[in-house]
C-alpha cells in the first residue's frame, strides 16, 4: 500500500532538517520496501509570504488526506510584529486543531555520546527513559484571550472527554512500558487541574488497574524532571505544562535538537515534528542538528506506516552515530571537529546501511560524505 506523506518545511532551520530527514527516509524506505509518496506544502511564515495566511486551505486539505505529515518548524523574527492570530505559529496551532491532534508524544531517552553536553551529572541521567504525553488540541492555547494595553487574560478550559482520551492514550503507552503513569497538574489552585485529577483517577481505577497512577504538582515535577528524572515512566499533562516540561526535559539529552515528537488523533491523521523551533540563529548555515527530525521519521514509521522494524533500525543507526560522532556544533566538545546537517544525515544513512544487507540504489543518498 502506498503511504501518502505531506511535508511541511516551514521556516528557519525547518527546511534544512526536513530535507536531511527525507534523505534518510528514502534510504530506509528503499531497504524495507516501503512505498511512500511525498508532497510538499507551505505553512507558517513561508505560507504567509506566499499566500498571506499561515495555514492555506490547500495545505490543510492535503494534510487531511495524508497518511502522515512531517513538519520542520515555523516562526521567525520576520513575522514577529504580526498579531497573534496572523503569526506563523498560528498555522501550526490551527493544523493541530483541525486534525484533532490531541495527543503529543515526546520520548526522552538520553544516549551515550550526547549526555556530556548536558549540564546534569551523568549518574542522574542513568536509566532515564520517559515519555511525556501532552494534551495538544485544547487548554489555554485555544481559549478566549483578550489583550488591551492595561489588561489581558487567557482562558484555560477542558472537558472531561478531552481529558479522558489523552489519559487513555498515555495509559496504553504505560501498559506497554513500566506500568507507571504520572499526572502533572496544579490541582491545589486550578479548577481544570482538579477535573484532570478526578477524571484520570476514575479512568485508571476502572480501566487500567495494573498501571500505577501518581499525581504531582507541576512545580514539584519541574524539579524532579531535572533532579530525579529516572523516577518517571509516562507523564500525562495538559497543553501548557506539557510544552514547558518537555522543553526543560530536553536539557537531560544534551540538545534541544535531538528530541522528536508525534501528534496523534483518533483518526488516521498524525503529525511528526522535532520538539525544537525554527532556530533563526542557525537558519541557512547547515549547522542545525537534524536528529530530532530524523527521530520523528522513526516515530512515523512506527505509528503511521506500520513499520516498527524500520523504525528500530533507524533509531539504532542514529544512536550509534550519536555515540561515535561526528557531531553538529550543539553537541561537539571543545576542539572536536564539527559536521554539517547534511553530513550528519549521510553518516546516519551509511551507518544504517552498514548494519543491513542493504541494496544500494544507483544515486543513493548518503553515499557521498565529502
Ligand atoms: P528554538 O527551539 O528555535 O531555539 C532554542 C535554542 O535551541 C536556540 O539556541 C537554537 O539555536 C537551539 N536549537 C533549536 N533547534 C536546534 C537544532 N535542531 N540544532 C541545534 N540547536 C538547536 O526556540 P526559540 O528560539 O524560542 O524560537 C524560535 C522561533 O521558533 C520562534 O518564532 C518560535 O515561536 C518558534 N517555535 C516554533 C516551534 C514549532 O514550529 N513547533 C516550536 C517552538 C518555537
Amino acid at each position: 500500500m502506498t503511504a501518502r506523506l505531506v511535508c511541511l518545511p516551514g521556516d528557519g532551520i525547518g527546511p534544512e532538517v526536513l530535507n536531511a530527514a527525507l534523505r534518510v527516509l528514502e534510504a530506509v524506505s528503499y531497504h524495507f520496501n516501503l512505498d511512500v509518496v511525498t508532497e510538499h506544502a507551505e505553512i507558517g511564515g513561508a505560507a504567509i509570504d506566499a499566500c498571506g495566511t499561515p495555514l492555506p486551505n490547500k495545505t490543510a486539505a492535503l494534510c487531511e488526506q495524508a497518511d502522515a505529515i512531517l513538519l520542520g518548524a515555523v516562526g521567525g523574527p520576520k513575522w514577529n510584529a504580526l498579531k497573534a492570530e496572523k503569526r506563523p505559529e498560528r498555522g501550526l496551532l490551527d493544523l493541530r486543531y483541525r486534525l484533532n491532534l490531541f495527543g503529543n508524544l515526546r520520548p526522552i531517552h538520553p544516549v551515550p555520546g550526547t549526555t556530556q553536553s548536558s549540564p546534569i551529572q551523568p549518574e542522574i541521567l542513568d536509566g532515564v527513559d520517559m515519555l511525556i504525553v501532552r494534551e495538544l488540541s485544547s487548554g489555554i492555547y485555544f481559549g478566549e484571550r483578550v489583550y488591551q494595553p492595561t489588561f489581558a487574560y487567557d482562558t484555560a478550559a477542558y472537558t472531561a472527554d478531552e481529558i479522558s482520551r489523552v489519559v487513555r492514550l498515555a495509559a496504553r503507552f504505560a501498559q506497554q512500558r513500566h506500568c507507571s503513569l504520572t499526572l502533572v497538574d496544579k490541582a491545589n489552585v486550578l479548577a481544570t487541574s482538579r477535573l484532570w485529577r478526578n477524571v484520570a483517577t476514575r479512568i485508571m481505577k476502572a480501566e487500567f488497574p495494573e498501571v500505577a497512577l501518581d499525581c504531582m504538582l507541576v512545580d514539584a515535577a519541574a524539579m524532579q524532571i531535572i533532579s530525579n528524572p529516572s523516577r518517571f515512566d509516562v507523564i500525562v499533562t495538559d497543553n501548557l505544562f506539557g510544552d514547558i516540561l518537555s522543553d526543560s526535559a530536553a536539557v537531560l539529552t544534551g540538545s534541544l535538537g535531538l528530541l522528536p515528537s508525534a501528534s496523534l488523533s483518533e483518526a488516521k491523521a498524525a503529525l511528526y515534528e522535532p520538539v525544537h523551533g525554527s532556530a533563526p540563529d542557525l537558519a541557512g548555515r547547515q549547522c542545525a542538528n537534524p536528529v530530532g527530525m530524523i527521530r520523528s521519521v522513526a516515530l512515523m514509521l512506527r505509528y503511521s506506516l506500520n513499520a516498527p522494524d524500520a523504525a528500530s533500525s533507524l533509531e539504532e543507526a542514529v544512536n550509534s552515530v550519536l555515540r561515535d560522532g561526528p557531531r553538529t556544533p550543539d553537541l561537539a566538545g571543545k576542539g572536536e571537529s564539527v559536521t554539517t546537517t547534511d553530513e550528519l544525515a549521510d553518516h546516519i544513512i551509511n551507518q544504517f546501511r552498514s548494519k543491513k544487507d542493504v541494496r544500494t540504489p544507483a544515486h543513493a543518498p548518503g553515499t557521498d560524505t565529502q
